[in-house]
């Protein structure tokens, strides 16, 4: 019974999905869900990657939190239109969730890039497809490098995983080479990106990669 259920939930949260894809499309607009634990940096690299895209995309934001709206604020200091989603106990967004905000943005033919950033969690923001072009999980070399073998989903449903404050790798024990090895064996074709939002090291190529990819 409890497959069942959660096999319905699923369903109708891919034909919400759907509706927000074909909504995306016709804007012309490259939609990206941004996923990864509590911490990983999920706001820093979406701060880094407004001040380099900006000058080339008109931007807007959907931020995913259980509560709060630090996120929503730092990113509206960059003067880009935001939203913010409170949750208040759901551990993942859902699109329906999407939907209902699309209406708190600008129209989306006005713009060229929507990010959203999902609920700081590796497991179920992976499960739940909003309707955007491709996930991204943000994952910081402070977090170990068992985590690709321990949360499957998150990378094998990824475009592109962006390790993040790699300045720190001198202090820490994380064998980088594991991490790609590992979240390559789950996904051949995961784009991989090593930065630090700290320095801004590797954001360039990030940036590069994530405005070319609209096309
Ligand atoms: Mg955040
Ligand atoms: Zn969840």
């Amino acid at each position: 019974m409890q497959v069942k259920v959660v096999t319905r939930i699923l369903e109708a949260n891919d034909r919400m999905a759907e509706e927000n894809r074909r909504r995306f499309a016709e804007a012309g607009l490259l939609a990206v869900n941004i996923m990864g634990t509590p911490g990983a940096g999920k706001t820093s690299l979406l701060e880094r990657t407004i001040a380099a895209l900006k000058p080339h995309l008109r931007i807007a934001v959907i931020e995913g939190d259980l509560m709060g709206s630090d996120d929503a604020e730092r990113i509206g200091a960059l003067d880009i239109p935001v939203v913010q989603i409170n949750t208040g106990g759901a551990c993942h967004l859902d699109a329906n969730m999407i939907s209902v905000v699309l209406a708190d943005l600008p129209p989306l033919r006005e713009l060229d890039l929507l990010i959203i950033e999902n609920i700081g969690n590796l497991v179920c923001p992976a499960e739940f497809n909003l309707g955007e072009h491709m996930k991204i999980v943000v994952l910081s070399v402070t977090e170990g490098h068992d985590k690709p073998l321990k949360y499957p989903i998150m990378f094998q449903e990824s475009k592109a995983m962006v390790l993040n404050k790699v300045d720190l790798l001198p202090y820490v024990d994380t064998d980088v080479e594991k991490v790609r090895r590992d979240a390559l064996s789950l996904n051949p074709r995961l784009k991989l990106f090593e930065v630090s939002c700290r320095t801004g090291s590797g954001i360039d190529e990030w940036a590069r990669w994530l405005r070319a990819s609209r096309s």
